[in-house]
């Protein structure tokens, strides 16, 4: 039975607001042999830009980046552009100005900050993407991330499990499909791996897209707003469903599942009557994983930002010193103009069954946190 409160988006909100006041309990990332390579930080400073600290997820990205490039010894320039695109671009052109050595930047756009990234290579300054790839830019070294096909896969996956089709059920199940923000390079991947797993089951009648809306533009949600998601699960629940039911919805992050959730419980879902779909997600934030515990959301991915600031950091420090960085994928993410070398993390698919292993095991989160 998946009964329970579902907060709404602006709770969500709020409870990012809150962590960033009280500091979040999750363990900071421990920079590899910190004493012995203090001394070749020698005080460099680095800019680091990360989106919005409206979702919890970047504000962990940003205190850990922080916190191992200054165990190294760097100095830190930590900007956050409330998704704003022209905020961005500003913030990477002061730290430019400002003797920056190296940049990692999580972008909005990743289109928009071409002319500043000319900047950065005008000053033989490197650049690191990091989780989001920038595109149509040859002044991109490196980039570091998650296997974000993989991430689409797990969603996936899970959502087929959640639906019971892993163990045999044969539907049809009624699902709906939401895409990430269309500026932002892994939300392609995202979907092209989430559609890899569920094509052949729309194709074979197992899945019902009742919407119709099967197009990537038509599922995708600008800047991954919550907000935007709920109105379209509200008008979707408006215009197709009547009496019929929603199974499942592919939803590609948790501040997503977060409002779909809400349209739902206002159409009348969350009852032992009328359980919730199977929800997916992303990020493991709080009030996701709160929620799967509460049996709304059904299950998250889980991608470790302490390991992808360990590798960021390691990755900024062999290139500061004039070394190579470590790449484990030199093929997949062409950026319009050139492949980057990149390191790709490995994704966990979260649910009711493992989050204690994996989130409170990995010491992401405590349990008190949880409750
Ligand atoms: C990240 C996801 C995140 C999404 C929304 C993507 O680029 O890879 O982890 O859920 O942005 O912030």
């Amino acid at each position: 039975m998946r009964l329970g409160r579902i907060g709404g988006v602006v709770s969500a909100i709020a409870l990012a607001a809150t962590m960033t006041a009280c500091g979040s309990s999750q363990k900071t990332v421990d920079a590899e042999a910190s004493a012995s390579s203090a001394a070749g930080g020698a005080g460099a400073l680095i800019g680091v830009t990360m989106p919005t600290k409206s979702s919890e997820r970047w504000i962990h990205d940003g205190d850990n980046v922080k916190s191992a490039l200054e165990k190294l010894g760097y100095k830190v320039d930590l900007q956050y552009a409330e998704n704003d695109i022209p905020t961005q671009a500003n913030q990477i052109e002061n730290q430019i100005t400002k003797g920056a050595k190296l940049l990692i930047i999580a972008s909005i756009d990743g289109t928009a900050i071409t002319s500043q990234l000319q900047q950065a290579a005008d000053n033989k300054i490197p650049v690191i993407a990091y989780d989001r790839l920038i595109r149509n830019s040859p002044n991109v070294d490196y980039y570091a991330t998650f296997d974000n096909f993989k991430v689409g896969v797990q969603q996936a996956t899970s959502l087929l499990k959640g639906l019971g089709v892993e163990d045999g059920k044969k539907g049809p199940f009624n699902i709906e499909l939401f895409g990430g923000s269309p500026d932002d390079n892994n939300a392609t991947f995202f979907w092209n791996g989430a559609l890899s797993v569920l094509q052949p089951k729309i194709d074979d009648g197992t899945l019902v897209v009742k919407s119709k809306q099967t197009d990537f533009k038509q599922a995708a949600i600008l800047r991954w707003d919550p907000a935007t998601a709920q109105k379209r699960m509200e008008d979707i629940l408006t215009s197709t469903y009547g009496s019929a039911k929603v199974d499942g919805v592919l939803s590609p992050y948790d501040g997503l599942s977060i409002g779909i959730l809400s349209a739902l419980k206002s159409s009348g879902y969350g009852t032992s009557g009328q359980p919730y779909p199977i929800v997916t997600g992303q990020d493991a934030e709080l009030a996701s994983v709160k929620s799967i515990i509460a049996d709304e959301q059904y299950s998250t991915i889980f991608k470790d930002t302490r390991k992808l600031a360990e590798q960021t950091v390691k990755m900024a420090d062999a290139v500061l010193k004039g070394g190579q960085p470590e790449v484990n994928n030199t093929k997949d993410y062409d950026n319009g103009n050139k492949v980057v070398p990149s390191y790709l993390l490995d994704p966990v698919i979260v649910d009711k069954s493992n989050y204690k292993e994996i989130i409170v095991g990995g010491n992401y989160y405590t349990e008190d946190q949880l409750q």
